[in-house]
C-alpha cells in the first residue's frame, strides 16, 4: 500500500488511505485500489468513486522474519493479498492473528493501526491493515 511519510500528503490522501476509497468502472463494472480517474483495465473515464466495506477474503500470503528498520517490533510480519468484496485486490499486513492461523480464503476485515513512529518528530503514523473478521451474530 502506498505510504508517505508526510503529514499534508497523508491529509489529502486520507480517504484513499484510511477509508478505502476505491475506482469502480461504469463500462467494464471493474473495480480497481487505488482509486484514479481512468480505468486501468479499459481506459474509460466513465469512473465512479466508492467507499469499500473493509471486508475481503485471503488470497495469499506470507510471512517476512527479517522486518525492515523501524518494523521489528512487528516480526514475524505477514504481508496478505487481499480480495476484497468489492472486486479489487490490495497488499496489506494482517494482524491480531498468529502466522500459522492464518490460511487462503479466511476471512478479514480493514482495522486502523499504527504503521510506523517518526524518530525524529514523534510522530505516529497510522495505516489500514486487515484482522480476522468478527462476526456479528
Ligand atoms: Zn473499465
Amino acid at each position: 500500500m502506498m505510504f508517505e511519510r508526510s503529514p499534508a500528503k497523508i491529509w489529502r490522501n486520507r480517504d484513499v488511505l484510511y477509508r478505502l476509497k476505491y475506482s469502480y468502472c461504469r463500462d467494464c463494472k471493474r473495480s480497481f485500489y487505488p482509486p484514479r480517474g481512468r480505468c486501468i483495465y479499459c481506459g474509460s473515464s466513465n469512473i465512479e468513486h466508492r467507499y469499500s466495506s473493509g471486508r475481503g477474503v485471503v488470497k495469499e500470503f506470507t510471512v517476512v522474519y527479517q522486518t525492515p528498520v523501524g518494523f521489528t517490533d512487528m516480526s514475524p510480519m505477514v504481508i496478505g493479498l487481499i480480495e476484497m468484496e468489492e472486486g479489487f485486490r490490495l497488499l496489506a499486513q494482517i494482524v491480531d492473528v498468529k502466522p500459522e492461523e492464518i490460511s487462503n480464503g479466511m476471512k478479514v476485515e480493514a482495522v486502523l493501526r499504527r504503521m510506523i513512529v517518526d524518530g525524529e518528530t514523534g510522530l505516529i503514523y497510522y495505516g489500514i491493515k486487515f484482522a480476522p473478521l468478527i462476526e456479528k451474530s
